[in-house]
């Protein structure tokens, strides 16, 4: 059976060492703990309609069940609280967009997934008034930092986890160790020379992390609130507040103008004083097409390369962990 080294411990690199320990292979999982990254930073949502016309994202139907699955049965194996399912509550505020979201409520393929509901649930109180109300089901959030933290403890354990940062030119070095590499390095990978081809389009984001003064200190609305921007509770009093974008930039960490986009829509949104307890930032590993990068090295067909998970982590990583998992099993020389 083959010895594997996984380097990243994100999203991308504790799904696919998980996959591939499942079907058998000896893994080690190697991470640097950089302390921004992208899964640390990201709220973990999925949602099945993203853009502002409301379209249904990219095979949705296969890869929510497969998502909600794996993320129950880490939870199972872990033992920590990873998955909840939420709507999100889609504010509509112009003619426009109530008249589109109409019109994607009557489409067929969008049965189930899209709705109207009277008031902004477990938001109403904090909620400017004005709004209507779109309802987004099959959506949903699940925690990156306990789901990467328990893996690793868990990996630690066994003796299976390096706490060290590989990099290009070590991985010459480590392939005497292993029968096969895989990179899953999120933007790091992005000048990674095994993969001298690939088109990345980084995006930066930056998120908040909020307390809303005037509510309770354990309040925590069970959906999701989305206008430009989200709003969800990551803990009781707790409120991410994200993201923005901006592309191929090299600045990495919080912006006076992120925060200040930040504050700007969640004051259009929300009526209420409130306090930041947290500005973070990381690079999103986004690919020119947003379609994520399964590969295998031209340079060493030893190296292989998981990541471009771009905007969609949550969503994409269980599924196509696996697709990856039997890539390198069956091509992994
Ligand atoms: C503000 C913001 C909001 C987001 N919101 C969402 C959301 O709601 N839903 C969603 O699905 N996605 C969201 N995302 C995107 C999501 O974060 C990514 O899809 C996903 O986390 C990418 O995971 P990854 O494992 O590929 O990369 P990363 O999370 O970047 O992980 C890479 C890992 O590799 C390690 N590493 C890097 N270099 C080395 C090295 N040389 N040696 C060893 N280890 C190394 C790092 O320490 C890190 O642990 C958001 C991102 C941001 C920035």
């Amino acid at each position: 059976m083959k010895k594997i080294l996984v380097i990243g411990n994100g999203i991308a690199g504790a799904l696919l060492s998980y996959r591939l320990r499942q079907k058998g292979a000896f893994v080690d999982l190697a991470d640097a703990e950089m302390p921004s990254t992208s899964s640390q930073v990201a709220a973990g949502i999925i949602n099945p309609v993203t853009g502002q016309r409301f379209v249904k994202s990219w095979r949705f139907e296969e890869f929510f069940p497969e998502a909600m699955r794996v993320y129950r049965q880490l939870e199972q194996e872990l033992g920590v609280q990873l998955w909840e399912e939420r709507p999100i509550l889609r504010l509509l505020a112009t003619p426009g967009e109530v008249n589109d979201w109409s019109m994607r409520c009557a489409l067929p393929e969008y049965a189930g997934y899209l709705d109207e509901q009277a008031d902004a649930g477990g938001w109403s109180p904090v909620v400017k008034p004005g709004f209507q109300v779109g309802v987004l089901r099959n959506a949903g959030r699940v925690s990156f930092p306990n789901l990467t933290t328990a893996w690793r403890q868990k990996l630690q354990a066994e003796g299976r986890y390096l706490n060290q940062r590989i990099s290009h030119e070590d991985i010459k070095s480590k392939l005497k160790d292993y029968d096969v590499i895989c990179c899953c390095r999120g933007a790091m990978d992005a000048d990674n020379p095994y993969f001298p081809d690939l088109k990345w389009k980084l995006a930066k984001g930056e998120a908040l992390v909020i307390r809303l003064t005037e509510r309770p200190a354990d309040y925590a609305p069970p959906e999701m609130l989305k206008k430009t921007i989200m709003l969800t509770a990551i803990a009781p009093g707790q409120v991410w507040v994200g993201g923005t974008y901006e592309w191929n930039t090299s600045d990495k960490g919080p912006t006076k103008e992120g925060r200040k986009f930040l504050e700007e829509h969640l004051q259009q949104l929300i009526a209420e004083p409130y306090e930041v307890l947290e500005h973070r930032a990381a690079i999103r590993p986004t690919t020119h097409d947003r379609r994520p990068y399964l590969k295998q090295s031209d340079v060493d067909p030893r190296v292989f390369l998981f990541n471009g998970l771009g905007t969609k982590g949550a969503l994409m990583g269980p599924l196509l962990s696996d697709e990856m998992a039997d890539f390198i099993v069956i091509s992994g020389k």
